[in-house]
């Protein structure tokens, strides 16, 4: 890892969704590659720094996981301006979390000017509880212009994949 002053960009980016989704383990996935099924519910804001070296660059990028955020939804402004990316995040197996995005994308879109976005369906491990069709998520996807991946933050499947092309994506756009 490299330090702050190392990085040549440093992007923001943070991720959204309903409670449950699995946005911190998400997170844990991609940065500490482990994964717990106990809820580990966070109080306020978590930002993990990570850095990268793509080409001859050393990208640092923050995440900001907007835990609790669920329910104060009054910190949006803080959280969301100066970022460079949102990933909109829901669960599979349970369609109102994706009916939710779009509550998101209001709240985001007052803040988020010139933004990214990336849209995750987590939990694809649990396949036989889905209720979220691929296909109707990536015309979903296609439509507001964002990239979209499915993933599980227990068996690690495209996670690591899904935060990398949107960081390389904020890099060729830099
Ligand atoms: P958050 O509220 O969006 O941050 O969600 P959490 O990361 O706290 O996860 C909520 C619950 O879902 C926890 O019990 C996690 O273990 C579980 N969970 C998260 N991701 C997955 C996944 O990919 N598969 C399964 N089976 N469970 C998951
Ligand atoms: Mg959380």
């Amino acid at each position: 890892n490299y330090t702050e002053e190392e990085c040549d960009y440093l992007f923001k980016i943070i991720i959204v969704g309903e409670s449950s989704v699995g946005k911190t383990s998400l997170l844990m996935q991609y940065y500490h590659h482990c994964f717990q099924e106990k809820r580990m519910s966070t109080l306020g804001l978590d930002l993990i720094f990570k850095t990268l070296k793509v080409g001859d660059h050393i990208i640092g990028v923050q995440l900001w996981d907007s835990a609790g955020q669920e329910r104060f939804r009054a910190t949006s402004r803080l959280t969301f301006s100066g970022s460079d990316a949102v990933i909109y995040v829901y669960d599979i197996t349970q369609h109102s979390s994706f009916m939710e995005i779009q509550n998101w994308m209001k709240e985001t879109d007052q803040y988020c000017i010139d933004n990214l976005y990336l849209m995750i369906g987590n939990k694809i491990d649990l396949e036989e509880e889905r209720q979220v069709n691929t296909e109707e998520a990536k015309e979903f996807a296609k439509e507001h212009k964002m990239n979209f991946f499915e993933v599980s933050a227990k068996t690690a499947i495209n996670v690591k994949k899904s935060f990398e092309d949107i960081i390389h994506n904020l890099y060729f756009e830099a």
